[in-house]
């Protein structure tokens, strides 16, 4: 049976959930909201499934050891890349899987802005999934749902976090599915936030402005463009821009754990296709994105993909790269986690939100150091782990 030693070696994918025969395994949430496998040694049968399955690893299944093709992309109409995170590939792509009677998954909302991952079958449901949500989503029984869809011959399109990604390959894999029909996007990731860090601000923001959010935006292009990055909030049918939660999301101190040893930080895809802000767009074309609304960046990791792409060809306008022009930071390596990462883990179960919020609301000297000597970072990282670890046996 699967023993996670360290919370930084699961990712949360839930393959092992979907795997286990005997259904013994339920994901648990820690301090901050991110899932965690706990198995119920009564039902465990020790078959060994839940660990064979599990993806989190450097020997994850890739599309192909080369990505084949990189394009800047842009939607041909303005009002879908307005509407989308980047240049609006995500939407491109699923109008063909949905007008070819298909479904699409992908991060949308439950509840009051909870997020995780939805079924949709019509374009109104994926319009939900459209734009960046800075939290880590929760899969819940997606992965067997999307083995039936594949089981009944369907048409799907999974799109998600690449340790999602490959966390479904996996699963797949194990069930022996046919997944000829599948089509898998990955996203290239920075890091996951914190559900309960989410969930506190919102319920902040709200009291603060005295009414319930009936809109949210993590990244709002409409006032401020593309590049620049703030969230906003619709409360009493004002729409509110705050920069708190942007904030903490790059300081890189409300991440899962796994994030910090991210396995898909590079070019070596789980998915057939990969989608991405285009970060460096005017090395390739510098009017192609004049009025920063917004460009994809797309790489075609398989075939699959490569043919998926061609079939949406006419309604994008697209510029094929090099890769040399596309390679930011989270294809070469993890993001860089805050030294006080498990501080601030510390001080919210401890004294809650509005605490954490104010206390850790500058970029620390530590962490500046760490940016500039590598020694420092290490030093710090294993200080680090030896506490996580030490906590996580005592949560146990
Ligand atoms: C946590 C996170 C980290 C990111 N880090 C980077 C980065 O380092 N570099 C970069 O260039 N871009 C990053 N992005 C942005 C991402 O690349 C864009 O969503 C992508 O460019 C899609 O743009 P689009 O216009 O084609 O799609 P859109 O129409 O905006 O569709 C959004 C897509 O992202 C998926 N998605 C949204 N939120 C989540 C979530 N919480 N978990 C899983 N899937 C989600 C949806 O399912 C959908 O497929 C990140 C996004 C998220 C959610
Ligand atoms: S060892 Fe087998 S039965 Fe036990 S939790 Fe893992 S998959 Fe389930
Ligand atoms: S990474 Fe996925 S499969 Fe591995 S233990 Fe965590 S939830 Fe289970
Ligand atoms: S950074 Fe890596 S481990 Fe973290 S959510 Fe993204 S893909 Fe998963």
């Amino acid at each position: 049976m699967i023993i996670i030693d360290n919370p930084q070696n699961c990712c949360g994918c839930t393959a092992c959930v979907s795997v286990c025969p005997r259904k013994a395994i339920t994901m648990q949430p820690d301090a901050l909201g991110f899932l965690y496998p706990q198995i119920d040694k009564d039902l465990c049968t020790n078959c060994g499934l839940c660990e064979k399955v599990c993806a989190f690893n450097e020997n994850y299944e890739k599309s192909s050891d080369n990505i084949l093709d990189v394009y800047a992309v842009r939607h041909k109409d303005i009002k879908e890349i307005e509407k989308s995170r980047s240049g609006a590939m995500f939407v491109a792509i699923t109008d063909y899987i949905l007008e070819n009677n298909g479904v699409v998954y992908g991060a949308g909302y439950s509840d009051h802005f909870r997020v995780t991952h939805k079924r949709a079958v019509t374009k109104t449901e994926r319009d939900e999934f459209r734009g960046s949500k800075y939290v880590q989503s929760e899969l819940g029984s997606t992965f067997t749902k999307v083995y039936k869809d594949l089981k009944n011959g369907t048409l799907v399109c999974f799109s998600g976090t690449p340790c999602q990604v490959a966390g479904l390959r996996s699963f797949l894999k194990a069930q022996k599915a046919n997944t000829e029909k599948l089509l898998l996007i990955d996203i290239v990731c920075h890091g996951t936030p914190s559900p309960y860090i989410w969930r506190d601000y919102l319920a902040y923001i709200e009291k603060k402005h005295k009414g319930k959010a009936t809109g949210v935006s993590f990244r709002d292009k409409e006032d401020i463009g593309w590049t620049a990055h703030k969230e906003s909030f619709i409360i009493n049918n004002h729409k509110i821009t705050t920069d708190t939660y942007t904030d903490l999301f790059y300081k890189h101190i409300m991440f899962r754990h796994s994030c910090k040893v991210c396995h898909f930080a590079n070019t070596s895809r789980p998915s057939n296709i990969t989608i991405a802000d285009f970060w460096g767009w005017q090395n390739v074309d510098k009017d192609f994105n004049k009025d920063d609304k917004g460009v994809s960046l797309v790489f075609i990791n398989s075939l699959k993909g490569k043919r998926f792409f061609e079939k949406v060809a006419t309604s994008v306008n697209t510029i094929k790269t090099k890769l040399q022009y596309a390679l930011q930071p989270n294809l070469q390596s993890p993001s860089i986690p805050n030294p006080r990462r498990m501080e601030f883990e510390i001080d919210y179960t401890r004294k809650g939100f509005i605490y954490v919020a104010k206390k850790y609301g500058n970029i620390g000297f530590i962490c500046r150091l760490m940016q500039k000597y590598p020694i420092i970072a290490k030093i710090v990282w294993n200080v680090n782990d030896r506490i996580i670890k030490k906590l996580w046996k005592r949560r146990k």
